[in-house]
């Protein structure tokens, strides 16, 4: 099993290296870093963790797989006695009151949080750059964005500053930064993991998710924080993945599908296209039996996601008034109050979205562009229900484009937006789907039917031995 939490725990059981000496390490390298990936370095709390570790590996007690084992926290999950700022100016200092139900799961493990990483506010955006904390720098090339908006979870597992990191996804915020550094990054199937506790970008596409170098190390964390949870009534419990799905194969004949109009378009870059096809024809000679699908074309899946993010974002940040979170603005009366509150503290693209989001809600609009998205919402899951009785599992790229230099898409929010084209319309099916760094430069996406986590680690580690 290649595992990166395993070797740290045969590491620390050995005691070839101490919990406090493992988790100092990587206190050093975070706070050492130019890649920007932090919001907080986790300093005193993570070694008063780390001591208790030790002192239980002194006593000659067992510890458990993920005890004491370094992972960081994407900046929009409550972790009690840290800050949770989601990136953003209005809870900058803000006190989380409790911990997320899947980081409590984790620390239940032993296991420790070391920083709350830098990401997209509020999830709102798609390199890392739409933060007050500055941009995250891409851990393979300094002058690229980390993408995002899990950024810095993303780029802190690439450069072993954390052993695995807690990412969210509502269109692609796991996958696409896990794809922009090369490791992988797993959407779950909506409801596998408790969305409790963490800060609410769009609901109904919410997932949290891990990132990591090793397909085991995502299997472990997703098994430790998978399952119902009474405090979010969307979740379901499931099986464990087992330890064979990552060392098993696909059998031949697996049909593989992926999407024509995903492929054969000039929103393709030519490269990746290539390197897509090659991949295909490779598949083919292994004896799978390649199937090409129909699908809604892009725009369509990136404006009926944005119509309904929109419209959620604006729903659930307007809680954020100044009242009962974060900062708070004095104006003439309460009303000002709240209106300078927002305009000051929310960054110009999370306000873009919360006006957005209102439009598409507003009485005169909803049924033309609410409604609308929603009855496309619908078609796009029956669409999938259909096309996973036929195929097991359906691949495509990651992105569009290749990973753009900082700066580069910021100043224009349409190609932003596109850039999610391939992650949000599975994010609106709910599927499960995988990020692994395979075959194209921006990585390779596989999506299996809802609840069918398990092919995803057999096809990715079946991948892996053949591209
Ligand atoms: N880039 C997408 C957006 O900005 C997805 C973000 C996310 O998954 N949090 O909405």
């Amino acid at each position: 099993m290649a595992s990166v939490i395993e070797r740290l725990h045969q590491q620390l059981v050995s005691k070839e290296i101490s919990c406090e000496a493992l988790v100092q390490q990587k206190l050093d390298a975070l706070n050492a870093s130019e890649y920007n990936g932090s919001n907080i370095v986790l300093d005193q709390y993570a070694l008063d963790l780390a001591k208790k570790v030790d002192t239980k590996i002194a006593n000659g007690e067992t510890i458990g797989l993920l005890e004491g084992i370094p992972f960081g926290v994407k900046d929009v999950y409550l972790l009690q006695g840290t800050y949770s700022s989601a990136s953003s100016d209005f809870l900058k200092q803000y006190n989380s009151p409790y911990t997320a139900t899947a980081i409590q799961k984790l620390l239940d493990a032993g296991a420790i949080p070391v920083a709350k990483e830098n990401c997209d506010s509020f999830g709102h955006g798609s390199s890392t750059e739409n933060t007050v904390f500055g941009p995250t720098k891409n851990a393979l090339d300094i002058n690229k964005v980390a993408g995002g908006s899990s950024g810095g979870s993303a780029v802190n597992v690439a450069k072993d500053f954390t052993a695995f990191s807690i990412g969210g996804d509502t269109g692609g915020s796991i996958r696409q930064p896990a794809g922009y550094n090369a490791i992988y990054g797993l959407k779950p199937t909506y409801g596998k993991i408790s969305r409790f506790g963490l800060m609410a970008y769009a609901s109904s596409t919410d997932c949290v998710g891990p990132i990591a170098k090793e397909l085991d190390d995502i299997r472990i964390v997703l098994n430790t924080m998978a399952g119902k949870d009474v405090k979010d009534q969307t979740t379901f419990a499931s099986d464990a993945i087992s330890d064979q799905a990552t060392s098993s194969v696909l059998p031949k004949g697996t049909k593989i599908g992926y999407y024509k109009n995903f492929i054969e378009t000039e929103a393709l870059d030519p490269k990746m296209k290539q390197q897509f096809k090659d991949m295909l024809a490779k598949l083919e000679a292994e004896g799978m039996e390649i199937v090409p699908l129909d699908f809604f074309d892009a725009d369509i899946l990136v404006a009926t996601y944005y119509a309904l993010a929109m419209a959620e974002t604006a729903s659930n940040l307007a809680r954020l008034d100044g009242t009962n979170y974060g900062v708070r603005e004095e104006g003439e009366n309460l009303k000002e109050g709240y209106s300078i509150t927002r305009s000051e503290n929310f960054t110009a693209e999370t306000q873009r979205r919360i006006v957005g989001g209102n439009q598409v809600l507003s009485q005169g609009h909803s049924e033309e562009i609410y409604n609308k998205a929603q009855a496309l919402r619908a078609q796009i899951s029956h669409h999938f229900d259909e096309d996973f009785k036929e195929v097991a599992i359906v691949l495509s790229p990651v992105t569009p484009s290749p990973v753009p230099n900082i700066g580069d898409i910021m100043d224009d929010p349409m190609k932003m937006y596109l850039s999610d084209a391939y992650t949000v319309g599975f994010s609106l099916g709910g599927l499960p789907t995988l990020t692994a760094p395979l075959a194209l430069e921006t990585g390779l996406q596989i999506t299996a039917a809802k609840r069918n986590e398990e092919i995803l680690f057999t096809s990715a580690n079946f991948l892996k031995q053949v591209l």
